[in-house]
């Protein structure tokens, strides 16, 4: 058989093309505080009751397409109706699905960086435009830049993140409550954090504001392996969401293990209140060395090495074992690294090549 001559590739679309992939390493290391995950495993009671329920489920079957029970549970454990919960594969799954439903050609989403890289990544994908604010001083909402960047691109999606991923500084409910009204479109409030955090816009929820709340199981339920998030929003904008969201999108045990973790919320409530003293002592630690560093109301710290290269800081520390997520090269966190918090002995691991490296 004679080879066929070599044909042109198909190309991706045109607006796909300069479109760089989302780089987080995974690296094997000693200590791995680089992707914000729970240091601790969720309950064992927990893991108990998923094996067991997920041993009888129906395979043959495909699972319940409106995750009734799970969102049940999620909205009991709001304090809202079932209808105003929308669960995708992870948080990003419901960010892109809000992207598809509310962004796409010939709109535009509004991000005020530095913020999660995802958020502009996941519209681009949706084919949405983006426009790009900047944040004030210490990365806190400046409401006279947003008013601008609302004015001159009514954007179909506001995105904010509070607590703010990598800067871990948690937007005022003034700011937010400002968003909202200034706002044309739908206003997206990330809370992937938000557990940890002092206040939560979950008390903005309302059928007459177009304001939604994104939450995930990945941090502070110690769930990152399940891949599940949520939303809680107007109903009518969750019905949208189910209309554009593949069938079927949530498997059976996934559904199982999200409904069975919300009956340890006490659980969940006493690691993420571990979590914060921890933090604390962390950044005490951070307080003792050359560097900068801000308030976080998150599972981890964002901090820029004084007398030296956050990136020689972050190669140093892998030297030692120690991986910590490399924003130095970011714009607006110039020579920054962030750190999750980790247990006690991982974070005095991570505090002593910090000194090593820094000495
Ligand atoms: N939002 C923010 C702000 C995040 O930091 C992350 C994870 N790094 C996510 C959303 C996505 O989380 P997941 O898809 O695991 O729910």
């Amino acid at each position: 058989m004679g080879v066929s001559p070599a044909r042109p590739r198909p190309a991706v679309r045109d607006d796909l093309r300069a479109l760089e992939g989302y780089h987080s390493p995974q690296v094997d290391v000693r200590v791995r505080l680089n992707t914000n995950e729970s240091p601790e495993p969720p309950p064992q009671a927990w893991r108990d009751e998923l094996a067991a329920a997920v041993a009888s489920v129906a395979w043959h079957r495909y699972p319940d397409r409106t995750a009734r029970r799970l969102r049940a549970a999620i909205a009991a454990s709001h304090g809202v109706r079932p209808e105003q919960v929308f669960a995708g594969n992870g948080s990003n799954e419901v960010l892109q699905v809000l992207c598809l439903a509310y962004g796409g050609a010939g709109r535009t989403a509004a991000v005020f960086e530095p913020t999660y890289q995802l958020h502009a990544h996941i519209a681009r994908i949706a084919g949405t435009s983006v426009v790009a604010g900047r944040r004030g001083p210490g990365f806190v909402l400046d409401l006279d830049e947003v008013h601008r960047v609302l004015a001159e691109h009514a954007p179909a999606l506001t995105f904010l993140c509070s607590p703010n991923n990598p800067t871990g500084v948690v937007d005022e409910p003034a700011s937010v409550e400002g968003v909202a009204a200034a706002a044309p479109g739908v206003v997206v409030v990330d809370e992937a954090y938000g557990q940890f955090a002092p206040w939560s816009a979950l008390a903005l929820v309302d059928d007459e504001r177009p304001l939604v709340v994104v939450r995930t199981f990945s941090k502070t339920w110690s769930m990152a392996g399940t891949r599940l998030g949520y939303l809680v929003g107007p109903t009518w904008l969750v019905e949208e969401l189910d209309k554009v969201v593949l069938p079927y999108h949530l498997d059976t045990a996934k559904q199982l293990a999200g409904e069975l973790a919300l009956r340890h919320a006490d659980d969940m409530a006493e690691r993420v209140r571990r979590l914060v003293a921890e933090r604390e002592r962390l950044v005490a630690g951070l307080d003792r060395l050359p560097v900068e560093h801000w308030p976080s109301g998150a599972n981890f710290v964002l901090f820029r090495p004084l007398a030296r290269h956050g990136r020689e800081v972050w190669e140093g520390l892998l030297e030692r074992s120690v991986l910590v997520r490399d924003c130095s090269s970011w714009e607006g966190l110039e020579g920054c690294l962030r750190v999750t918090v980790g247990t006690p002995a991982e974070d005095d691991a991570f505090l002593a090549a910090l000194d090593e490296v820094l000495s």
